[in-house]
């Protein structure tokens, strides 16, 4: 099982964002308010995630990091009505086979009630200890990919990794509203964000602080809705520089998605209005009914694949184009 897990690995944990990512996807997937992500030397000395949701109790602290043991589906029908981030069951198990991991969690609002589980490189400890800690659950790796040499060497500098966690931390941010996040660096707050109230002025106070002032100033906040689907958010408008050309944030029910479909139902749109030559930079949430959209196509699941791929194309499109062509100067 160690092996299958270290390949496992392979899939989902290729860097400390990914590691990030998926850990941070279960704090969310946990109802938490407030998530703290600490990271030290670019996340491949220490990555440490705080968060104050439901916790797990004493007697599923080592499931959690057992493979395919999730919580989060009870039988196949489950399976066509996802909604949480994760739901394979193999995030921790992976992550565990490549770092050394250490879960504390308390389900209780006592503040000593919580639990300890210690794997290292899937060694586990034998013992749930106990441990204080609020209610909720804190994540710490250790040493990624220290028994697996071959790819520590692929991790790049310091810099490198911790730009990668930031982008992966914009992007979860960008997810919930809702919930206040922290990011810190080697002990430096990178960013520290309340959560907004979940209307225009306050998302907008939120991408402002995580993206550019400038971003908001030169965008255009749209919202439409038409056959069960709902697209809003801010598209940038021609003003905007080169720098910001990476800008690009697309969401499905929550969910950062990069997807072909989308990506060429935005180009369309912006090519046919004016934007020749320019990389359109948005942040956009797609909201439709989940029965229709499959997002366990890959286990990274950036992709989705749509019931009616035509339908959500043109909606985009032409939600895209009335929108550009409305404010054409
Ligand atoms: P998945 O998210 O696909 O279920 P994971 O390996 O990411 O699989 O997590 C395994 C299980 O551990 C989850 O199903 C959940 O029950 C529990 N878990 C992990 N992180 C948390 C957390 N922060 N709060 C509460 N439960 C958690
Ligand atoms: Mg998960």
């Amino acid at each position: 099982p160690r092996l299958a897990n270290q390949i496992a690995a392979g899939e989902v944990v290729e860097r400390p964002a990914s590691v990030v990512k998926e850990i941070v996807e279960n704090a969310i997937d946990a109802g938490s308010r407030r998530i703290e992500v600490e990271l030290e030397s670019g996340g491949s000395r220490l990555i440490r995630v705080r968060d104050d949701g439901i916790g797990i109790d004493e007697s599923d602290l080592p499931l959690a990091l057992s493979r395919h043991a999730t919580s989060k589906i009870s039988s196949l029908d489950d399976l066509e009505d996802v909604v949480s981030l994760g739901f394979r069951g193999e995030a921790l198990a992976s992550i565990s086979s490549v770092s050394r991991l250490e879960l504390i969690s308390n389900v209780s609002e006592s503040p000593d009630g919580g639990w300890r589980v210690v794997a290292e490189g899937r060694q586990m400890e034998p013992r749930v200890t106990p441990a204080p800690h609020p209610r909720g659950t804190s994540v710490l790796v250790r040493d990624l990919f220290f028994n697996t040499p071959a790819r520590r060497k692929f991790l790049r500098t310091e810099k490198t990794e911790f730009g990668h966690v930031e982008e992966a931390f914009r992007r979860l941010a960008l997810s919930r509203f809702d919930i206040t996040w922290l990011l810190k660096h080697n002990q430096k707050v990178v960013h520290q964000l309340p959560a907004v109230a979940e209307d225009q002025a306050g998302r907008e106070r939120r991408i402002g602080s995580l993206l550019s002032k400038r971003f908001l100033d030169e965008s255009l906040h749209l919202d439409l809705e038409a056959s069960g689907l709902r697209l809003w958010g801010w598209v940038g408008l021609p003003a905007h520089s080169r720098a910001q050309a990476d800008q690009q944030y697309f969401f499905v029910n929550g969910r950062i998605v990069r997807d072909r479909l989308v990506a060429h139902a935005i180009r369309q749109a912006y090519r046919d209005v004016l934007f020749h030559g320019r990389h359109p930079v948005f942040v956009l949430y797609l909201e439709l009914d989940p029965r229709v959209v499959d997002v366990n196509v890959h286990p990274t699941k950036h992709e989705v694949r749509f019931r009616d791929g035509r339908l959500v194309h043109d909606f985009l499109f032409s939600s895209l184009h009335r929108a550009l062509a409305a404010v054409k100067p």
